[in-house]
């Protein structure tokens, strides 16, 4: 087996390259995974361009990322090599912040941020934190998996926390997180209005609006 594995990088702010990088083995807690799958996000973007928080270059992006577990480091014993799994944006917390010791994780002050503050998916391997992958049913593709690590789950927590079924619900354009957010809203019972610009209704209506609203007509 070749020892570099190719990845995209950002370099330099508004510079992407295609690179060879030296394997790296997973340090204790983590594990790493074969890409078969990376979602883009508009979130990359400040990657590209360098300004997201806590970024340092060079940095592989892409944290909607789906792929099979190769090594395992120490100590990871609720995983198996083969296990196909997703990573997202927030991938995984210090434990020891006040934000986390009051169990509230998802604010953690020092998170490890893929494609941030740690190497991402656009590449053909990643090396993930095992305690905050999560496994992937057999019935999704994945290329179908892989937008619901942020994009879903940005629309999903939203609709679960906003209301139950009967609700009406209004999604505001129907692009790369809207159209999940239409699906979501239809299964989960809402009255599902979808709000664009222009000749998106078959789209919509498709995805499971009950109404469309094209805003570019009077
Ligand atoms: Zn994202
Ligand atoms: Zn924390």
């Amino acid at each position: 087996m070749k020892d570099t594995y190719k990845a995209v990088e950002v370099s330099e702010p508004g510079v992407l390259r295609v690179v060879e990088r030296q394997f790296s083995e997973p340090r204790a807690g983590q594990v790493r995974i074969r890409v078969e799958a990376c979602g883009i996000c508009h979130t990359d973007a400040a990657t590209v361009m360098g300004v997201y928080p806590g970024l340092t270059l060079p940095r592989v992006l892409g944290h909607e990322v789906i792929g099979r577990i190769e090594p395992l480091g120490a100590g990871v014993s609720r995983w198996k090599i083969g296990h196909r799994v997703g990573v997202g944006l927030i991938a995984g917390e210090d434990g020891m912040c006040e934000p986390c010791r009051r169990g509230d994780i998802v604010n953690c002050q020092n998170p490890v941020v893929s494609g941030v503050t740690v190497d991402g998916g656009y590449a053909e391997v990643m090396i993930a934190e095992a305690r905050a992958i999560t496994s992937v049913p057999d019935q999704l593709t994945s290329a179908e998996a892989a937008p619901l690590l942020c994009a879903g789950i940005t629309t999903y927590n939203a609709l679960r926390n906003a209301g139950r079924g009967g609700d009406l619900v209004a999604v505001q354009g129907i692009g790369g997180i809207g159209h999940l957010g239409v699906q979501f809203a239809r299964q989960l019972g809402f009255h599902t209005v979808a709000i664009g610009r222009g000749g998106e209704e078959k789209l919509a209506k498709d995805l499971g609006a009950h109404v469309y609203i094209d805003t570019a007509v009077d």
